[in-house]
């Protein structure tokens, strides 16, 4: 199995809760958009801990990174108290939630810290200038909660478009409402069968979503990709 130590060079609030972790890469690194890894902290006791995430950086950009809640679990606990200059373990390359060549119209649907892996592959296809349509479908508690908001809400081609949902929404919120649904999902999205489905997130999530696809919105099974969170 492949191996590295990396150095911890950045750290970058991106939500009162969520926090990205930066690092350099590795001398020939390679990964595809969406794809995750294994990330092992040193750990007193245990010698380190690991845990999987998805990169949220993209192939094209000069670090790797992801994207977590800082929850009080031993894992996060330790990887917030890690210092700039710190080596951690990383390993094992893999995932298939990634972009392909031939899909020209996508829609990515993202609960929360579901949108890591969306934001790899979209800042993927900006840099590299694909002609790929994408529609991100982001559903957050409020809008203090809604990681990478303002990166995501700057990008000015016509070929992205973000629609937000919020469940629990401040005052004068004027948008949708509620968890993601069937209604959300047909009014943001109008050639629904056209497109390739994406979805990433916690797997309760993911799974709720994927049926209201399939089952209440027809689209054939073979167009929704997922990657689920476990542990989440
Ligand atoms: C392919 C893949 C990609 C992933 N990508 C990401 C990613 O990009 N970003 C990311 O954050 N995570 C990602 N995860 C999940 C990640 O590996 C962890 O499992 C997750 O972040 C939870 O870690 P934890 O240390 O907070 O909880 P753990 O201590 O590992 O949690 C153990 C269990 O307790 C529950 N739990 C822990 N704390 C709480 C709490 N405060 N409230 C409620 N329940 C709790 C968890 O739901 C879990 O069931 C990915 C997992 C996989 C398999």
């Amino acid at each position: 199995m492949p191996e590295w130590n990396v150095k911890l060079t950045d750290k970058i609030e991106r939500t009162s809760e969520i926090t990205s972790f930066r690092f350099d890469p590795p001398e020939g690194f390679k990964y595809l958009p969406g794809q995750f890894f294994f990330v092992y902290i040193p750990a007193e006791v245990e010698g380190s801990i690991m845990h999987h995430f998805s990169f949220s950086s993209s192939p094209s950009e000069p670090f790797i990174e992801f994207t977590t809640r800082i929850r009080d679990s031993p894992f996060k606990i330790r990887l917030n108290q890690l210092t700039i200059g710190t080596a951690v373990k990383i390993a094992t390359v893999s995932g298939q939630f990634t972009i392909a060549e031939e899909m020209k119209k996508i829609v990515f649907v993202c609960g929360g810290i579901g949108i890591t892996a969306a934001r790899s592959n979209i800042k993927w296809v900006l840099d590299s200038h694909s002609r790929v349509d994408v529609i991100l479908l982001y559903g957050n508690r409020d809008s203090t909660n809604i990681a990478f908001k303002d990166e995501l809400e700057h990008i000015s081609v016509d070929s992205f478009k973000i629609y937000h949902i919020l469940s629990d929404p401040e005052e004068g919120w004027d948008g949708p409402k509620g968890f993601i649904n069937a209604e959300f999902i047909s009014s943001s999205v109008l050639d629904l069968t056209d497109r390739i489905w994406f979805i990433s997130g916690p797997p309760v999530m993911v799974k709720s979503i994927k049926t209201i696809l399939t089952s209440v919105l027809n689209i054939p099974e073979g167009k929704v990709k997922t990657e689920n969170y476990v542990g989440y």
